[in-house]
């Protein structure tokens, strides 16, 4: 068998002494600025374009010491990054116009391409003498072509490299499965096997979050006066569940997509849009960012090892009988469990019905605007794959 090539992210924890942490954030808040300008062309009908905008930087490069003393790499990339966010609000559908960045509510992220930074003694260097110790937790698989400098909620810095590396192609398979998502069981699907139950650990979390969000409610200073510390330490132990649940998701995703994705050629997914369900509780939000998470997991291992991965619109697929393929005439209420046929007498669980009827949808392959969306957009905007009804899925082997 032959080996395929996939350019994948990396991701090491930064350990920056205090000069590189203020080095960072001065670095963040040039980008911002530039942004932000950007921002404000587009608000004035300017139509910034990556040329504009390039002129204006050296422009600004040109009168401004201040600007000088930034990494051009790291501005040309931000005004890279803003261009695709303008693109892609005119192409990718719900995606908005780019917005200001606040200093208070933005987290900084920076990118430099090769001639920006480099790995020596175990270090990456940054321009303007910047040099970080790397947490090398994993060996890079090759020579990283660019690197993103984030920090995230809780003040933890990550470097984040774009790298190529071998891997084996998946093994064939040729099971098909039909995936229906809910609450009280994760993951319904038509082969019991590859049920996902209910995890009880988010619900943990989503306590202890509601916790110290009531924490934070009840610190919180009027608007104008400083907070406390008190006030301070909440919001830290808030975000620290936020991460810490967001991490047992994606764990979770990672080992259950994984049978899944090994198992089955065609995997047809209900279209679960979060929104859905996110009204009531932290428990019910937090049940919606897992499933969110899942199928986000799904998607990606699924195209990349080469399957049909087919997202079916969650419409009547409780209302359909899996059996005769007949459509009751009222909706099942939430608190029934089981779904009956008034045609054909057949009863099943209301999930597994779902789950049935999601992948004989998928088989069908009617492409019928309503039945079956077809493409997936990734959540950084890029075409993943290609999700087709009547079309084979093109080998989205290595393209990622
Ligand atoms: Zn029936």
């Amino acid at each position: 068998m032959s080996v395929v090539v996939e350019t994948v992210r990396y991701t090491y924890r930064l350990r920056p002494g205090a000069t590189a942490t203020s080095a960072l954030n001065a670095e963040w808040n040039r980008c911002r600025y530039l942004w932000n300008e950007a921002v404000h062309q587009q608000k004035a009908g300017n139509k910034p374009t990556l040329c504009t905008l390039s002129k204006m930087l050296t422009d600004l490069r040109a009168r401004n010491t201040w600007m000088r003393e930034g990494s051009q790499v790291a501005q040309q990339q931000m005004l890279r990054t803003y261009t695709q966010a303008l693109q892609h609000s005119f192409t990718v559908k719900g995606r908005g116009r780019p917005v200001f960045k606040r200093r208070k509510t933005t987290l900084p992220s920076l990118e430099y391409t090769t001639r920006g930074f480099s790995i020596k003694n175990g270090r990456l260097r940054l321009p303007g003498g910047v040099s970080i110790p790397v947490v090398w937790s994993r060996d890079l698989p090759s020579a990283p072509t660019s690197v993103r400098v984030t920090r995230d909620s809780l003040g933890h810095w990550y470097a984040s490299f774009v790298v190529r590396r071998e891997v084996e192609p998946s093994p064939e398979a040729d099971g098909r499965i039909g995936i229906d998502w809910g609450v009280t069981t994760t993951a319904t699907t038509t082969n019991p096997a590859f049920d996902l139950p209910y995890t009880g650990h988010r619900r943990r979390c989503a306590a202890e979050l509601a916790r110290a969000q009531r924490k934070m409610a009840r610190r919180c200073r009027p608007r104008g006066h400083a907070q406390t510390n008190g006030y301070q330490r909440a919001r830290r132990q808030a975000a620290k569940l936020h991460k810490k649940m967001a991490r047992q998701n994606a764990h979770t995703a990672h080992a259950w997509t994984k049978t899944v994705v090994d198992h089955h050629q065609l995997i047809a997914v209900e279209d679960f849009k979060p929104k859905f369900l996110a009204r009531s509780t932290m428990a019910r939000k937090a049940a919606d960012a897992a499933i969110g998470a899942l199928k986000r997991t799904l998607i990606e291992r699924g195209t990349r090892a080469g399957r049909r991965v087919v997202l079916v619109p969650p419409a009547y697929t409780t209302m359909t009988c899996s059996h005769c393929d007949s459509r009751a005439k009222t909706r099942l209420g939430l608190g029934e469990r089981t779904f009956r046929c008034d045609e054909c007498g057949f009863t099943a669980g209301r999930d597994l019905n779902a789950a049935r009827v999601i992948l004989a949808t998928a088989e069908r392959g009617r492409a019928g605007a309503d039945d079956i969306s077809h493409q997936v957009t990734s959540p950084r905007g890029r075409r993943s794959g290609a999700v087709r009804a009547r079309n084979p899925l093109p080998s989205g082997t290595g393209k990622r």
